[in-house]
């Protein structure tokens, strides 16, 4: 009885039974079947009560009762057998396998190195049968075969060894397997992620990777209880275990078996605070898409459920598209920064309110791709901030506006040129040495430059960005406050750095049509700015009724496309030149 203990345990720990067909022994089967010319052939294993068929030709059932079954015996006895006719047989005549008309058997035992008997690979027929002594040596010969090729399986690491389940290989294997076997049948996939990269990263640091070993084991017994038998569970990344429904799992029972194990998860692991447990999950049908679309897919289902309340959520193609997208974005923005067609800056005006004149210019930056037409960036700037490339982006905006600038100065036209940073830029150790190498070389004086930086990218605190925007503001650079009202800044903290302008956000420009309300938020924002000694940009002034309005509330500068689109550098030659003969074309009085 202990030896049978032994060889069960020996038997579930190559984790065969109740996986799916897999190609690599059904072409053995097929192959004896055709040998032998018979029409059932088998790659049995015996479990404690049943014999599971790992694989089979002409059998429609996975499993039959152990219980006076041939191959049991093959397995208990590790010798073959062959019975020339079942019918005939005092002890198997009247079993499962003598009652569905099969006449002949010969099965050889399946037996690991350490000389447990899993199975037997067998071949059936329905009329009596001898067997020659070369067919036994094939059929030997292949039951080598399939050991051997059991044996690697397990050695080519198909089980995750902190958690004993399959691993991402056996799961690439399966849904390939599944795409031939089953195709057309729908199927439920789902998969868990314990931590995002970056707090998968930072927990290592703080308490260990053996920590985090013992943390997957858990998690592993966890999925293991709750999930019912049939589900099977995958450990495919670090902190990444997959789940495939069996055939014809509805949704709905589905969808409780994840919350069922998220509830597990969250009561019975202690997560580190970091930790945002997720599941993405998604429907396909077998051999519609390739196991690598698969797992694309469930990953951003996966970073879509980050950000839903139920931390679950479906891949649904328009999420896919949009990162489909922002992968292409990440991909070419390298190359459209060597290439000389692709990036161009445009320049929008901005006007002191009182007297029309123009003294600066915002430069935003424009991308027009080969391939996928002109890019806006409002969609492209996020990507790249994100992306290792935030530095290469604002270096080419800083050197082509200082071309620019001493371009003008060249021609006799001095203008101020404000350029928009990225949050990430305020961390560059070397941004000022090569800020200042450049503005030397170009001749333009650095009061002719104002960085624009975004609320939220003024209150990160670090010694860094605090000492950069002192040695800006001491090299006479000018430094706005962009997009102001849409963060959550506090002015008392803003008041501390070296800040000259603020830029309100267009949305409060834009609701001062709707009424009162709005146009006294406006007037409370810039007299407030003017009390903290700012100077204040009103942005988005897309109506003379706004124009006249902030003029009277006393704002300092204006823009907006009322005043001006961003306008190419040959553009802005021109509308300048325009600007002198009708700068107060637009100007209503200001006092009546
Ligand atoms: P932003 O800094 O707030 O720039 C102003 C945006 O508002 C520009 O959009 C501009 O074309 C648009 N705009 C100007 N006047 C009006 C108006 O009257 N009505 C409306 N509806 N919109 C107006 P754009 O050029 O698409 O830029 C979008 C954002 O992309 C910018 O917002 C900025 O955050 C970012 N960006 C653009 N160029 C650069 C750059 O060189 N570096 C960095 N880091 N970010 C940039
Ligand atoms: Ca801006
Ligand atoms: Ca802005």
């Amino acid at each position: 009885m202990l030896d049978e203990a032994a060889r069960l345990s020996a038997l579930r720990n190559l984790r065969l039974l109740d996986t799916l067909p897999s190609e690599s022994f059904d072409r053995i089967t097929r192959l004896l079947a055709v040998y032998f010319g018979l029409p059932i052939s088998g790659i049995s294993l015996t479990d404690a009560d049943r014999q599971y068929f790992k694989s089979k030709v002409g059998v429609e059932h996975n499993e039959i009762p152990r219980y006076r079954a041939p191959c049991a015996e093959v397995a208990e006895t590790k010798l073959p057998l062959v019975i020339r006719d079942l019918q005939k047989h005092d002890y198997y005549a009247d079993s499962t396998v003598g009652r569905s008309g099969v006449r002949f058997y010969c099965g050889v035992p399946l037996i690991t190195p350490d000389g447990h008997g899993l199975g037997a690979l067998c071949v059936l027929g329905t009329e009596p049968r001898e067997v020659t002594e070369e067919e036994m040596a094939v059929l030997t010969d292949l039951a080598a075969v399939v050991m051997d090729q059991i044996e690697l399986q397990h050695a080519l690491g198909r089980v995750d060894p902190s958690s004993g389940l399959p691993n991402r290989h056996q799961l690439m294997n399966d849904l390939s397997d599944l795409s031939h076997h089953s195709a057309g049948t729908e199927q439920i996939i789902s998969l868990l992620d314990l931590a995002q990269t970056t707090q998968f990263d930072r927990m290592i640091r703080v308490v260990g990777i053996s920590h985090l070993d013992s943390l997957i084991a858990k998690v592993a017994r966890i999925l293991n209880d709750n999930l019912n038998g049939q589900t099977l569970a995958y450990h495919i990344g670090p902190t990444q275990f997959v789940f495939l429904s069996p055939p014809g799992t509805g949704m709905s029972d589905h969808l409780i078996l994840l919350e069922k194990t998220m509830l597990s998860l969250g009561s019975e692991v202690e997560f580190q605070i970091t930790m945002t447990p997720s599941i993405g999950s998604m429907v396909f049908e077998a051999g519609e898409c390739t196991a690598e679309e698969i797992l694309r897919s469930l990953q951003s289902a996966v970073q879509d459920a980050r950000a839903h309340p139920s931390k679950i959520a479906f891949f649904s193609p328009s999420f896919d598209v949009q990162h489909q997208r922002n992968f292409m974005i990440q991909r070419e923005f390298p190359y459209a920064l060597t290439d000389d067609n692709q990036l161009s800056l445009v320049f929008q005006p901005r006007v002191d309110a009182e007297s029309g004149i123009c003294k600066s210019m915002e430069v935003l930056l424009r991308w027009s791709h080969p391939d996928l037409g002109p890019i806006s960036p409002a969609e492209f700037i996020p990507v790249i901030e994100a992306s290792a490339y935030a530095r290469e982006l604002t270096m080419w905006v800083v050197k082509a506006s200082l071309k620019q600038l001493a371009a003008w100065n060249a021609m006799g036209l001095r203008l101020n040129l404000s350029i928009n940073l990225s949050a990430i830029n305020l961390q560059e150790d070397d941004f000022w040495d090569r800020l200042g190498a450049d503005l030397a070389r170009s001749g333009v004086d650095s009061d002719q430059i104002e960085f624009e930086l975004t609320e939220t990218a003024m209150m990160i605190e670090t010694e860094r960005s605090q000492d950069l925007l002192s040695t800006l503001s001491a090299a006479g650079i000018r430094l706005s406050i962009d997009d102001f009202g849409t963060g959550y800044s506090s002015l008392s903290y803003l008041q501390k750095l070296p800040v000259n302008t603020v830029k309100i956000d267009r949305s409060f420009i834009d609701d001062m049509s709707n009424g009162n309300r709005e146009r006294v938020l406006v007037q409370s924002m810039i007299t407030l700015c003017h009390s903290l000694g700012y100077e204040v940009v009103a942005e988005g002034v897309e109506t003379q009724e706004a124009a006249e309005l902030l003029t009277a509330m006393g704002c300092d500068e204006l823009q907006g496309y009322w005043l001006s689109r961003p306008l190419c550098a040959k553009g802005v030659v021109k509308w300048l030149s325009e600007q002198s003969l009708y700068r107060f074309r637009y100007m209503a009085p200001v006092c009546a």
